[in-house]
């Protein structure tokens, strides 16, 4: 059993439907949800001229080896309707694997803990939210360090 955490974000069509169906999804064939940040409206990173995000961090507990949840998170995307555009596009739901326990992966197919949460916000605020102390296991930081490290100006709102 492994503390895996997730990102997931959506840019288009009914975002905070696509985000709650994953997570009932994700429950079912993943794991179980052991906690979930709050949804937060974030500035689109990498590509700006789209939509605001809504993303959320969860954490699940799974029996899944790393690439069976990355399997699964693929599937996930394409059943609810995702088709893949250009790099960093909009998309109606996207999901990353932030952390697997504090296993590091890297092959091909996927990289965790994922290359890029240590340089965004829209990642790392719910993150601290519902993890602070958590230690990236190459960076040897906690999120929250890592958040008052980060140089990141796009703006992170936490919706209510
Ligand atoms: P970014 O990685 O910058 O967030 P993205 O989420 O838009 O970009 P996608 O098009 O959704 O990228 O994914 C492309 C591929 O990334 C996936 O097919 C998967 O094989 C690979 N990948 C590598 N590491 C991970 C990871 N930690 N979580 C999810 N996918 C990953
Ligand atoms: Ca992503
Ligand atoms: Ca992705």
């Amino acid at each position: 059993m492994q503390n895996v955490y997730l990102l997931l974000g959506s840019n288009l069509g009914d975002s905070k439907k696509y985000i709650s169906d994953s997570v009932d999804i994700i429950q079912k064939r993943i794991g179980i949800i052991i906690q979930k940040s709050s949804l937060y409206q974030t500035e689109s990173w990498g590509n700006t001229d789209q939509p605001d995000f809504i993303n959320q961090v969860i954490l699940i507990n799974s029996e899944l080896s790393p690439e069976e949840v990355l399997k699964e998170i693929l599937s996930i995307e394409t059943e609810l309707g995702r088709r893949r555009h250009e790099k960093w596009g909009s998309r109606i739901i996207d999901i990353d694997i932030l952390f697997y326990g504090d296993q590091v992966v890297k092959t091909d197919d996927l990289t965790v803990p994922h290359p890029f949460l240590h340089l965004r916000k829209f990642t790392l605020m719910p993150l601290c939210e519902i993890s602070p102390e958590l230690i990236h296991p190459t960076l040897n930081k906690s999120a929250s360090e890592l958040l008052r490290d980060l140089d990141d100006e796009l703006s992170v709102k936490k919706l209510t």
